[in-house]
């Protein structure tokens, strides 16, 4: 019998022709991964294509044209609407993610559609530019899916939508031929010839010609619209004499063709800005307040229901009781005439008018503002924390109203749901009228799935017949609006649609089933998913540094979590996947939704613990012997740390590391540090508390086991720097805090240690640590011990681990410090991930800006993983170097010639990546050096 290959197979093998084979997927981890963007849906795709070029794109478009294979482009995933899910190819455009050419003087730049928004600003940043529009979801969305999508945000009412910020677009059309669509005077030579080449092109202006009445009589009279396509925006320009063509792609949602590059216009970064919250008590005085705020010119104007305060929790955010609505306004300082505080009286003036639950908060610090905005940017995936069951669904999520009607929008939307007995959040860019609707249902009840359907209908139609309104201002059609489009236009509005689709997309394979189609919203719902924790925000995405290298979905960490929680997952066909996260914890701390991934991770790898590791770690929880076999590789280290001899060892020692992982090896590269012939504990055995007379000191030090093996002065630094604040700390015994061990799958292995830690310091006030997991990894002793025995002890521990910046910062004694030089020397701090995930970052920073002599500087991309997270740097050495690129060039960026942190992983890294010429230092070490300057007898150094 002949056995046929799936389609599936064939599609991948026939693609992997045309690209590199690597940059082909059709294994199941990446279809599940591919299967879910942001939006209620799930469609598993047959294969994904990671297109690396406009060859690669051209290559894919017409081979899934020829052969019938729907088409899906994807950006960074976070559409709210289904339309980057698809069930044949995803073409995901990520790897093209470069700023091509910034033109500073007229104000406009080249990108590519694989560029996250925030990556785009922070470099635009460096000449005064930015692009306007600003999406809440700009720390993950990607330029591609911002075009397609005609994304807004908050700014869009000082900017304009993406729409109003395009120049050119390069588009491949499903011909396999490339469009440069730009606006083109309609007697411009170009012109003809893009006609004569295109012969879409031509007919959907001739379409438009001939029904340029129907336009203008169907024209939405809100200030947003992304629903259908933007023929009116076409229309319009032929008035003028111009055919558009960027009207027209941007917000086709991947349904006319695909992006490679765009010409975008850029505004100057304001010079300064004031963001306020004004807590209203009546909700109809928001109405009434919004045209008055309008006259100042707002660059934002954001509002959050009664209901939403409620749900993302109102004293956590500081937001008083009895506000009805809160308003969050920005007022922009564009040009130096423009008096910010000024501003802020006359918005005052209006805020007086009105009963307010509290007086107006208003910041101008940067860190204030971004505190301000945090709650509301997070506002939809923080709504996952709310209940187990009910989710909050995106269904009804984007209409668009006039702005002086919100108040009248938001009354008749509460009364909706109260009959219901829906909770919902209802916040949005009130100064366009733009409001995010979004209940909280169970749609695996059959009454939540109901209550869905009726308020799709119903909200929709009111939204058009009542408030002459738009269905969607932002977010795009996608799946879930799709089957709306014609009754918000109209059915001869719709046919045009129709017509402009099928003369772009004859085939109908580019993105089927999004924008233009007739399938009910509620075809694909992934059940399943929408009853489990993960929001599918992405914004994990953005901080996961293996996705930063590979920007491939199953190599991320929302993709994880989809793979690990999928019904059919296998450590087997998953391994893959399974072992490549660093464990860093980034997107623990990213997560608004409270999702875990790198802890979900562990817990799949507790089912298949390394042997390797295993045996290493259990012969390390023998602390004497591991301890003299230290010693022992210590003497002799002068010899096999030679550049000859790591190479040697690097070769012999691989086959043995393949047990841990097929890319393990030891670098001759890695910069090792030195092995301590005398271990900390053995130089300062006075601190050794014996077992017969117990603690001598209220303060314990947790030097974990870097500080103990190795010579690098962190160990001894930390007790210098306690020691000068008056303590005078015991070094309990102690086993590993359990960090690598669980990494690498046994738990088991790593309460066992822990339980020893429990007792060992049960007897202290004050636990003191200097290393980054270390401090983490104690903290955690709770979850570590969930529902165990040990838990009341391991929550006792975890309030009294202190790493040693907090300790500092909240001591009363002040020590003398001094410069150490005569020239302040520049200093920087690089945040390592456990750290952060325990929640010291502000301690670090604290010290070192006050330090003597120390010009303390922030580096970009400071809360980046920098690619060692314990022993990943010997687990995959070739992508922990890729990762600590971008902390190369951050440090270069900062000027600095000290980098301070804290966790010897990350010690070892960036002495590894980083020049010579840079110093690591941990904290410790800073700050013990300016307490040794003050003892120096004087010098002439200021102090
Ligand atoms: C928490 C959260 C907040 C959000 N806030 C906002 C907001 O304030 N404003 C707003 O507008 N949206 C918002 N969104 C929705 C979404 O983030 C934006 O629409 C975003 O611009 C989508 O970008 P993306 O890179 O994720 O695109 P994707 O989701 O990958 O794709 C979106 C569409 O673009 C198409 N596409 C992608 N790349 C290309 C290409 N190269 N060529 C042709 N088509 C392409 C896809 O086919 C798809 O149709 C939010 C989403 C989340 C999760
Ligand atoms: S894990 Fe959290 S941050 Fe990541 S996609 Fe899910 S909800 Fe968003
Ligand atoms: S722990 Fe780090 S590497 Fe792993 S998924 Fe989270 S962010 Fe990515």
């Amino acid at each position: 019998m002949l056995i046929m290959p799936d389609t599936s197979t064939a599609i991948a093998s026939d693609l992997r022709r045309l690209l590199r084979e690597d940059q082909v997927k059709d294994d199941a981890p990446t279809k599940t991964a591919y299967a879910v963007d942001a939006s209620i849906y799930r469609m598993e795709p047959q294969a994904v294509a990671l297109v690396e070029s406009e060859d690669d794109i051209q290559e894919v478009v017409s081979y899934a044209v020829n052969r019938g294979v729907p088409l899906t482009a994807r950006a960074a995933g976070t559409n709210l609407t289904g339309s980057a899910i698809g069930s044949g190819i995803i073409l995901d455009v990520s790897r093209l993610h470069r700023l091509l050419e910034v033109n500073e003087e007229e104000r406009w730049a080249r990108v590519q559609p694989g560029i996250v928004l925030a990556e785009l600003n922070k470099q635009l940043a460096r000449q005064g530019l930015m692009f306007g529009p600003d999406p809440s979801s700009g720390d993950m969305c990607k330029l591609g899916g911002m075009l397609a999508n005609n994304s807004a945000g908050p700014h869009t009412l000082r900017y304009g939508a993406v729409k109003d910020n395009v120049e050119a677009l390069r588009v491949c059309l499903s011909s396999g031929k490339w469009l440069d669509a730009r606006s083109y005077a309609v007697d411009d030579s170009r012109l003809a010839s893009v006609l004569a080449t295109h012969p879409s092109v031509h007919e959907t202006q001739s379409l438009v010609q001939e029904h340029a009445a129907l336009l203008e009589q169907k024209r939405p009279t809100v200030s947003k619209n992304s629903c259908g396509y933007n023929l009116f925006g076409l229309a319009e320009g032929l008035a003028r004499g111009r055919l558009d063509l960027p009207k027209l792609f941007v917000g086709s949602e991947g349904t006319l063709g695909v992006f490679s590059e765009a010409m975008i216009r850029l505004v100057e970064k304001p010079r300064a800005t004031l963001t306020a919250l004004i807590h209203f008590k009546r909700l109809e005085d928001v109405g009434d307040a919004v045209p008055k705020l309008l006259e100042l010119a707002p660059s934002a104007l954001e509002i959050m229901d009664a209901n939403t305060l409620d749900l993302i929790g109102r004293s956590k955010h500081g937001i008083p009781v009895d506000a009805a609505a809160t308003l969050l306004v920005e007022l922009d300082a564009g040009g130096v005439t423009v008096d910010l505080r000024k501003q802020a009286e006359q918005m005052a003036a209006v805020g007086r008018r009105y009963p307010l639950a509290s007086e107006i908060v208003v910041a101008y610090d940067q860190e204030q503002r971004d505190q301000l905005w945090k709650a509301r940017k997070a506002l939809y995936p923080t709504l996952y924390r709310f209940d187990p069951r009910k989710k909050p669904i995106n269904f009804v999520d984007d209409v668009v109203v006039r702005a002086e009607r919100i108040s009248e929008l938001i009354r008749y939307l509460e009364e909706f749901f109260g009959g219901q007995r829906v909770p919902v959040a209802i916040f949005g860019h009130i100064g366009n009228g733009n409001a995010h609707i979004v209940p909280l249902l169970d749609v695996n009840d059959e009454q939540d799935f109901q209550k869905m359907v009726t308020g799709y209908h119903e909200i929709h139609q009111t939204v058009l017949d009542r408030f002459d309104g738009s269905i969607c201002g932002e977010h795009g059609d996608g799946r879930v609006r799709a089957e709306y489009v014609a009754k918000m236009f109209g059915p001869a509005l719709y046919d045009l649609f129709v017509r402009v689709k099928r003369t772009f997309d004859p085939s109908g394979m580019l993105n089927p089933g999004v924008k233009i189609s007739d399938r009910p919203f509620t075809e694909h719902i992934d059940y399943t998913r929408l009853s489990k924790s993960c929001a599918t925000c992405a914004k994990c995405n953005a901080v996961c540094p293996v996705y930063d290298i590979f920007r491939s979905e199953d190599m991320s960490s929302r993709g994880w979590f989809e793979i690990v929680t999928d019904k059919n997952y296998s450590y087997l066909n998953s391994k893959r996947v399974v072992e490549a996260c660093l464990n860093c914890k980034s997107c623990r701390t990213a997560c608004p939704a409270g999702v875990d991934v790198s802890q979900l991770i562990l817990d799949r790898r507790a089912e298949h613990p390394n042997a390797l590791a295993g045996t290493i770690f259990r012969f390390h929880a023998q602390s004497e012997r591991f301890a003299i076999f230290l010693k022992w590789l210590a003497r002799l280290q002068p010899i096999w740390d030679r550049p000859f001899m790591r190479r040697v060892l690097d070769l012999v020692s691989r086959p043995m590391l393949r047990h841990l992982s097929a890319s393990a090896r030891f670098s001759p590269q890695i910069a090792m540090p030195k092995l301590a012939t005398r271990h900390l504990r053995d130089r300062y055995a006075d601190l050794v508390p014996t077992p017969e007379l117990g603690p001598r000191s209220k303060v314990a030090y947790f030097h974990g086991c870097a500080a103990n093996y190795f010579d690098d002065g962190v160990g001894d630094a930390v007790i210098a720097v306690l020691r000068k604040h008056g303590v005078e700390p015991d070094l309990p015994p102690q086993r590993c805090s359990g960090t690598p061990i669980e990494t690498y799958g046994h738990r088991e292995l790593a309460k066992e240690g822990a339980r020893v830690n429990l007792q060992s310091f049960a007897g202290y006030d004050t636990v003191v640590t200097g290393c980054a997991s270390c401090t983490l990894m104690l903290k955690d002793y709770p979850k570590l011990f969930a529902g165990d025995p040990e838990q009341p002890a391991a929550e006792v521990l975890a309030g009294r681990v202190t790493h040693i910046s907090e300790f500092v910062v909240r001591s009363s004694a002040k020590p003398a410090m001094a410069s150490t030089g005569r020239t302040p020397s520049k200093v920087t701090y690089h945040s390592s991930c456990h750290l952060r995930a325990a929640g010291v970052t502000k301690e670090p920073r604290a010290i070192l800006a006050n330090l003597p002599g120390v010009d303390f500087v922030e580096m970009p991309d400071a809360d980046r993983c920098a690619g060692g997270a314990g022993t990943y740097l010997v687990k995959d050495f070739e992508t922990s170097q890729q990762i600590v690129e971008r902390k190369r060039r951050a440090v270069e960026q900062s000027g600095a010639d000290v980098v301070a942190t804290s966790c010897p992983a990350c010690m070892i890294q960036l002495k590894t990546g980083l020049p010579k010429a840079v110093q690591v230092k941990h904290v410790a070490q800073v700050l013990r050096d300016s307490y040794d300057a003050a003892d120096r007898p004087a010098d002439g150094v200021n102090r």
